[in-house]
């Protein structure tokens, strides 16, 4: 059998994306049959996650003084505290760091919590 790059549109938000041929060969070790996913690998990681989650890039972190902004989907940024990131992955937290965290209103307007770096 021969697999092929298929670019499919998501059925939830419409985006297309592409299902990969690592994707199908990964479906075919595991012995399950070879169907296309009608979501985005967003829209998939959404379901499992929650619907409140939401994608970024870190657009820029200060260390020192220990908050920085996520550039989000809509091109818009949202303030983050460094207590925002889960522990584990605040080592990581840089420029151009993708993640996935969740958006909170609070006095000084909405900031992102439960912030995550995408794997
Ligand atoms: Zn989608």
């Amino acid at each position: 059998m021969t697999y092929r790059d298929q670019l499919l549109t998501c059925s939830k938000c419409g985006r297309k994306f592409v299902f990969r041929v690592e994707e199908q060969r990964n479906m075919a070790d595991k012995g399950l049959e070879i169907e296309p996913p009608t979501l985005c690998p967003e829209c998939r990681r959404q379901e499992i996650m929650g619907p409140g989650l939401h994608s970024g890039v870190i657009k820029w972190f200060n260390a020192e003084k220990h908050f920085g902004f996520i550039e989000q989907s809509d091109g818009s940024d949202i303030f983050f505290h460094h207590t925002a990131v889960a522990p584990e992955d605040l080592p990581k937290i840089a420029e151009r760091v993708a993640v996935w965290y969740e958006v909170e209103s609070s006095d000084r307007g909405p900031q992102a919590i439960n912030v995550h770096v995408r794997e």
